[in-house]
């Protein structure tokens, strides 16, 4: 009987990765100045992928130069319509290589392959896709007879949970408005910033339009202060946020912040439930619940809390934990071994505060970094676990007994990301998502996203918008 073997699934074919990466400096491959490299390992068995160059500010300072002479040169005296090809030309690459980028986001950073490659890589690829068609098209954006100019150059910082995708949310509405870009990705996770700079030298942008210098905060903190960037856009924890909100004021740099959150998750009994228990699953443990905007406190009506504990209970239970590159993988590994640490520090503090702790069952691998999806019941909102970002797959699960207990307790946090509603009341809905101090507010649904819409915060949560018109805002002047 003829034996019919599998071809190989197109995530096991590893990417072609460098051994060691230069840094991305003016259209051209450099050496750091001070000649020191780091590791990035895979969190999910922490091997060794590649050698990474550590930029020091003397190279913060190249790359500066480079944008701030790619702005002068060419980038701001294009003609709109002819950025927004070379836009599109990166959009169109993405998509071409958007396996090889999924496969590489996930090693790199332990998310399962079916979020990076469904989630993470069309998206980012969106983000170019709908900015290009922006950059002839300005003057729309600001108040009519206002000329849209851009602001220079831009230094952008992104954190590790989506880094292409943070990538392109930031490079793309900055060079459609015309200005230029010195990207720095996060320490754990550059491998998709590098290879997008690849492929930008691929699609021949001027040389110096976008940069990308890899390091870690000394490097970011070098780039925030250079005295030739005019903007900052920073995503990242709420503490760096305010450390560079107090180092920037009363300099003229604009600045954008998108930093953390604790987002409400709120569930009326009158809520379509099978969906409701979907969309709380989904807005906690997506990324590993490695996301600024995650649902990660759960606010349910008194008299459904214990329907939704054991349906919660069971739900974990099929969950599959493991090898992110398994395309069957629900949860995938921590990003780092010090993630992993905070996470375990919480969820401590949470059993000995007296919150119940409920997890999945089953073995974690032998190597790298997992924590099973878990959460909380009996949880007090004076407990760490309700008021502290814990960044990981754990919900803390709190109740109410009427519409106003639920905004009160949900706008009681010093963050205001997002937040989720359910409940077949559509006027319920409405009036609860007006009183909710959150950028974004998802209606029977949680975790949508779309280039056309904007995202950002309220509060500790930051400030400026991102995606949609509002993104175009934030990089020109006015
Ligand atoms: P982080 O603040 O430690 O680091 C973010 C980036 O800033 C990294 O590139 C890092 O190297 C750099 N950095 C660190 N110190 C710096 C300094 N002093 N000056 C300049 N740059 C510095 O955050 P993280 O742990 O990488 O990311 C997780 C955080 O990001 C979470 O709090 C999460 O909620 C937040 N986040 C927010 C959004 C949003 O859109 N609001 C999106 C994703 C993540």
């Amino acid at each position: 009987m003829a034996v019919f073997e599998y071809a190989p699934a197109p995530e096991s074919l590893r990417p072609a990765i460098r051994e060691r990466y230069g840094l991305f400096i003016d259209g051209k491959w450099a050496s750091p100045a001070g000649e020191g490299h780091f590791d990035t390992i895979n969190p999910a068995n922490e091997a060794r992928l590649a050698e990474i160059a550590y930029a020091t500010p003397t190279d913060v300072d190249r790359a500066v130069r480079a944008a701030r002479k790619a702005y002068e040169k060419y980038w701001r005296r294009l003609k709109p319509a002819d950025r927004a090809k070379y836009i599109y030309r990166i959009a169109r690459a993405i998509t071409e290589r958007g396996r090889e980028l999924a496969v590489l986001e996930t090693i790199d950073g332990g998310k399962p392959i079916k979020e990076s490659r469904d989630f993470d890589i069309p998206m980012a690829a969106a983000h170019f896709f709908y900015y290009a068609g922006w950059a002839d098209k300005l003057e729309y954006v600001l108040r009519a007879g206002r000329e849209p100019s851009p602001l220079g150059v831009c230094a952008q910082i992104v954190p590790w949970n989506f880094p292409l995708l943070m990538a392109a949310w930031k490079i793309a509405p900055a060079l459609a408005c015309g200005n230029t870009v010195v990207l720095k990705p996060a320490e754990t996770t550059p491998l998709t910033a590098l290879a997008l700079a690849q492929i930008i030298e691929e699609c021949e942008l001027p040389p110096g339009v976008v940069n990308v210098v890899t390091g870690d905060g000394a490097t970011g903190s070098a780039l925030v202060e250079h005295e030739d960037v005019d903007k900052i856009a920073f995503t990242g924890s709420t503490e760096v946020g305010k450390s560079i909100a107090r180092r920037l004021a009363g300099t003229d740099k604009r600045l954008t912040l998108e930093l953390g959150g604790k987002a409400a998750h709120i569930v009326f009994a009158d809520a379509p439930m099978d969906q409701a228990i979907e969309g709380v699953v989904n807005g906690i443990y997506f990324n590993q619940g490695h996301v600024c905007c995650a649902g990660s406190r759960l606010l349910v009506e008194e008299r459904v809390h214990d329907e939704i504990v054991v349906r919660l209970t069971e739900r974990l239970q099929t969950l599959r934990l493991g090898d992110p590159l398994d395309k069957n993988t629900d949860i995938g590994a921590i990003n780092s071994r010090a993630q992993l640490e905070k996470i375990q520090e919480l969820v401590k503090s949470g059993v000995e505060q007296g919150a119940t702790l409920v997890q999945q069952r089953g073995d974690l691998p032998a190597r790298g970094f997992f924590f099973p999806a878990s959460f909380f019941t009996n949880v007090h909102p004076s407990h760490r676990i309700a008021r502290e970002e814990i960044f990981g797959p754990v919900l803390s699960i709190l109740t109410f007994r009427t519409p106003d207990e639920a905004v009160d307790k949900a706008n009681n946090t010093p963050y205001g990301l997002s937040a989720g509603i359910w409940t077949d009341k559509g006027s319920k809905n409405m009036w609860i998502a007006q009183q909710l101090r959150a950028g974004v507010v998802w209606c029977n649904t949680f975790n949508q996203f779309d280039p056309g819409s904007p995202f950002g915060g309220y509060r500790e949560s930051g400030f400026g918008r991102e995606g949609g018109v509002h993104g175009l805002y934030e990089y020109l002047a006015h």
